[in-house]
């Protein structure tokens, strides 16, 4: 197959490595082993049963942190294309830019950060605090044990640069004295990562907003009405009504979402390109080095998206049946980490044995926990079950 890639794509021939070397596969280059080594890790299957905004128990209609990292990947691979990047490091990279998040979304990430701050972890052993996509490389890295010789599932320079998409400097220094040059090293530079890997990121958040928007209305939380409030979405539903007069709210959503999709991928498309056809950049290492983003949203998609996001937060992410969830599942976190805090032998072996302390091993412990997981857990060892009802 001939390969039409930019020249300031990342080519698999040119990849800077995995950090243990390894055979070459007779058929697969180094990106698609990578996508291929996550979807056969377990931290990819628990996927399924993490929440992304609505609790895994509520319904089996919405999306899932699984369901969300393969709309990503589609999304991502599909622009890729069309960018000439390439294809099979986005992919590797969308499927695991989740990984590292707690059961429960943003808030058990909230709650394990804020446990962990207690316990002023010496910085020479550990890093501070508890923060998704530090997690997701921690889960690639280390937690994943496969292999005979190594932890982790040693996946490529390039894949791990896209899945660490934030790092807070002290963390990058942890990074950086443990792998000089290696993924933290931006985070120190200013320099900014791939186009694959920035292109995953606004694939995320095309893939969130459509898919909230979605999953917000057909939960009931919000109404088409109030969609209104957004002027993106208001004239995209004057367009689908007065071209389809009488048309259900069911298909009517469909059409937005989709709509909603199409807009962001295509203005995404066209900035992306005008920014490259200006840049002249003539590889990837250029890239890295311009300490600039290439890839987004235009300034008007931008305004669109900031008021959307807006809205989200208020109605859908604020909304009081989230928070009274949110709420309980803050509780089931805290009283997970005492519980584990206070009887280490409780903790599996392998988790006391992948730590710096034995914090960060419960941290590692429940934030790979599903959804149902912790809460079945929560209810063994407190006795009260806060979810009974729905569950
Ligand atoms: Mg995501």
């Amino acid at each position: 197959m001939v390969v039409d890639w930019a020249p300031y794509a990342c080519m698999p021939d040119a990849s800077r490595g995995r950090r243990f070397p390894t055979d070459e596969a007779p058929t697969r280059n180094v990106f698609q082993r990578d996508r291929d080594r996550v979807i056969h890790s377990s931290a990819f299957r628990r996927l399924v049963y993490k929440t992304q905004v609505f609790l895994n128990h509520e319904g089996d209609l919405f999306r899932t942190r699984l369901t969300h990292s393969l709309e990503v990947a589609q999304l991502a691979r599909s622009m890729a294309r069309s960018l000439r990047l390439n294809e099979d490091l986005v992919e590797a990279i969308a499927l695991a830019h989740d990984l590292g998040h707690t059961p429960f979304g943003h808030v058990g990430q909230h709650v394990l950060n804020d446990c962990l701050a207690d316990y002023q972890p010496d910085p020479a052993l550990d890093t501070m605090g508890f923060e998704h996509n530090f997690q997701s490389l921690r889960v690639v890295d280390v937690l994943e044990q496969k292999y005979p010789h190594h932890d982790g599932l040693n996946l490529s320079f390039e894949t791990r640069e896209g899945v660490l998409k934030h790092c807070a400097v002290a963390r990058a220094r942890w990074l950086e004295q443990r792998e000089p040059h290696g993924v933290g090293a931006r985070f120190l530079s200013g320099q900014v990562p791939s186009l694959e890997a920035q292109l995953c990121n606004v694939a995320d958040q095309v893939a969130y907003n459509a898919h909230d928007v979605d999953d917000g209305v057909r939960s009931g939380l919000l109404s088409l009405d109030q969609l209104e409030d957004v002027p993106w979405l208001a004239a995209l539903l004057r367009d689908i009504r007065g071209e389809h007069p009488g048309l259900d709210a069911r298909r009517t959503l469909y059409a937005l979402v989709r709509r909603m999709l199409s807009d962001a991928v295509y203005d995404v498309l066209a900035h992306t390109n005008a920014q490259l056809k200006s840049a002249r950049l003539h590889s990837v290492d250029e890239v890295r080095a311009s300490a600039r983003e290439w890839v987004g949203f235009s300034p008007d998609m931008r305004t669109a998206t900031r008021h959307l996001k807006a809205f989200l937060f208020a109605r859908l992410y604020r909304h009081p049946q989230v928070v009274d969830n949110m709420a309980r599942a803050e509780r089931v976190m805290r009283d997970l980490f005492t519980h584990y805090r206070q009887q280490p032998k409780a903790l599996p072996t392998r988790h006391r044995q992948q730590a710096p302390t034995h914090e960060r091993a419960v941290a590692d412990y429940l934030a790979g926990m599903t959804d149902r997981f912790a809460i079945a857990e929560h209810a063994r060892v407190t006795g009260s079950a806060l979810f009974a009802a729905e569950a």
